[in-house]
């Protein structure tokens, strides 16, 4: 049942777990949001920090051996609950997702146009014509030019940005309210990056569509999220409003993240790396999973889990993390001079 109060999603204590020859191992812990027509959600994290494991656990797409625990809550209606027939009406249909690489979704075998009509003939009972126009409409929609001829054309025959248009067409056929991308623009150069993400953008404000941005690229969300989550080790490190977020990072790992992206301004100079790897899942520290690679780290990080909770400096924002903002500001500057990083 739905009611005119509630989130289009509201996801709740969602937790990823999954069995292995290690035995039970967490791949996420307790991610909460809601989000609304129109908005956007960031959802960033190196790989391995349980980012896109969430996101399939919200659409019943976890591996044999993965379960998901909490609610995904689509107008009231709870998604991991729900019987498989009645997800499949849903899925690809009011909740669509795009991959990082099209030519694992798109089937080399067949056109654009049968993929797309068989869509439409599906989920929306069209006949193969009236399918055909929408098809070719979608297209148009995402800037593909000749789009009347090119539905007639094979995956192969589209460079890898217009693949991911394609994808992208084919994601908004039935007008879903929400579209989750699960690092849409990372296969792709930097110029069609850019043009990838200003259509989204266009796409969201002429339909309203929710989106669920995945991504390791602190800069792909600024300018296009409104809430982000920063992940790490399957726990969320940061939380809140982007531009909170993007301008002022209060957690060490976004900072670090935040570091790595290239600003054009900087020229050539070099960039804050943060040391070391994303940890293992079935190892993590008692205490903050980031201890190992935190360059801040005080002795109890490693054994005492920092609390998830509003940031001091600014309501918009929940952080886990036992240094206060100042200090991890104070800190920044300091490792940025160490290693001769612009301020
Ligand atoms: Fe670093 Fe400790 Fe903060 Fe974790 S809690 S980010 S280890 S300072």
């Amino acid at each position: 049942m739905s009611n005119s109060n509630q989130h289009l999603l509201a996801v709740k204590q969602l937790g990823v777990q999954f069995q292995t020859p290690d035995g039970l191992v967490s791949a996420v812990n307790g991610i909460n949001f809601t989000l609304d027509r129109g908005q956007t959600l960031g959802i960033v994290g190196e790989s391995g920090s349980g980012k896109s494991q969430s996101v399939l656990a919200m659409m019943g797409l976890l591996a044999n051996n993965g379960s998901a625990s909490g609610q995904v809550l689509y107008q009231g209606q709870d998604l991991i609950r729900m019987p498989k027939p009645d997800l499949n009406k849903i899925r690809g249909n009011r909740i669509a997702m795009i991959f990082q690489d099209p030519m694992t979704s798109l089937n080399p075998y067949l056109t654009v146009e049968r993929q797309m009509t068989e869509v439409l003939e599906f989920h929306k009972g069209m006949s193969r014509k009236e399918a055909r126009t929408k098809a070719i409409q979608a297209l148009d929609a995402v800037k593909m030019p000749e789009a009347t001829r090119r539905v007639s054309m094979y995956p192969h025959e589209f460079s890898g940005g217009m693949r991911q248009r394609v994808m992208i067409a084919m994601s908004l056929l039935c007008e879903p309210d929400v579209l989750v991308a699960d690092e849409p623009t990372t296969a792709l150069d930097v110029t069609v990056q850019a043009q990838i993400l200003i259509l989204m953008r266009e796409l969201q404000r002429d339909f309203g569509t929710a989106i669920i941005m995945i991504t390791h690229d602190l800069g792909v969300v600024a300018g296009l999220c409104d809430e982000v989550m920063v992940l790490y080790g399957g726990q969320v490190m940061e939380q809140g409003n982007a531009e909170a977020i993007f301008y002022r990072p209060s957690h060490p790992y976004t900072a670090g993240l935040l570091a790595a992206v290239p600003r054009l301004e900087d020229g050539d100079s070099p960039m804050l790396a943060i040391p070391g790897s994303p940890p293992n899942m079935a190892r993590l520290p008692k205490g903050c999973p980031f201890t190992e690679r935190c360059a801040m780290a005080l002795p109890q990080c490693g054994t005492e889990r920092p609390v998830f909770a509003p940031a001091a400096h600014d309501a918009a924002v929940q952080r886990a993390c036992h240094l206060p903002l100042e200090v991890v500001t104070q800190n920044l500057q300091r490792l940025k001079a160490q290693q001769g990083v612009p301020a």
